[in-house]
């Protein structure tokens, strides 16, 4: 109970339902991070790049940095012209205001960059918190900065787990949706999983009970059924390492 030193027990948040989601792939059908970074990177070995990426012989940050280097063309107006063909999933909005009438707390964990994921919210008039990697655009190649690594997690440049253990409190149920290899480690922190794609594949790997999702109406549809009938449980194995890492962090 360090968490709540010199706070009393009556200045205590209520516990709540708490929902991390991530963005491309999630929010969004498509990947737009990557889609951007294909788009705008004149680096002629991406494909080798990202693959050493994946294969976890150069870190996220560091792969961000070099491709977009060679990216001098992504200013503020080429980023809007681009993201025209893109749009976050209509159910997300609809999502937004459904956590907001109800007070549950939902946070944005991106691995990707606040300059398309606040320009796509904005456009369809949705406000949420998010938390993500920062570009800074201007005259030549993007400026990027990575405030949320961590060497827990050095496959990624956004290690997520740190804020569903750190913003959550003991007696919260914590929700995360999410579809890729950014979710996977954060996903073991959370009550209930709701995956797609690769993600579904690492929590069968992995022993974590997960729920398909085909949009943030069937995540709410679920939620609500689960919440209204007291059938939304704590997991064990997720709070202890979510204790773990509040006491370690
Ligand atoms: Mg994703």
């Amino acid at each position: 109970m360090t968490r709540f030193a010199g706070v009393s027990s009556t200045d205590r948040p209520q516990p709540t339902v708490r929902i991390f989601t991530d963005f491309d792939g999630t929010v969004t059908r498509e990947d737009v991070g990557e889609a951007l970074l294909r788009h705008f990177s004149t680096d002629e070995d991406i494909d080798a790049t990202l693959e050493r990426w994946s294969r976890g012989e150069v870190n996220a940050a560091e792969t961000y940095q070099r491709l977009y280097a060679a990216a001098p063309h992504l200013t503020e107006s080429a980023l809007d012209a681009f993201l025209v063909g893109f749009e976050i999933d209509p159910s997300f909005a609809r999502f937004v205001d459904w956590c907001r009438e109800h007070r549950y707390p939902l946070t944005v964990l991106s691995d990707g960059f606040d300059a398309y994921i606040e320009r796509l919210l904005r456009r369809a008039a949705v406000e949420v918190e998010v938390k993500a990697n920062r570009m800074r655009l201007g005259e030549g190649a993007p400026e990027l900065d990575f405030p949320y690594t961590d060497r827990r997690c050095p496959q990624l440049a956004h290690c997520k787990s740190n804020h569903v253990a750190l913003l959550s409190q003991d007696e919260d149920l914590v929700i995360y949706v999410g579809d890729g290899s950014s979710d996977f480690e954060a996903a073991g922190f959370a009550d209930m999983v709701f995956a797609r794609g690769p993600l579904e594949n690492w929590c069968q790997e992995h022993n974590i009970t997960f729920r398909r999702f085909y949009s943030f109406t069937t995540v709410r549809d679920i939620l609500s059924a689960l919440i209204d009938q007291r059938k939304l449980r704590p997991k064990k194995r997720a709070q202890v390492l979510r204790r773990q890492l509040w006491s370690t962090g």
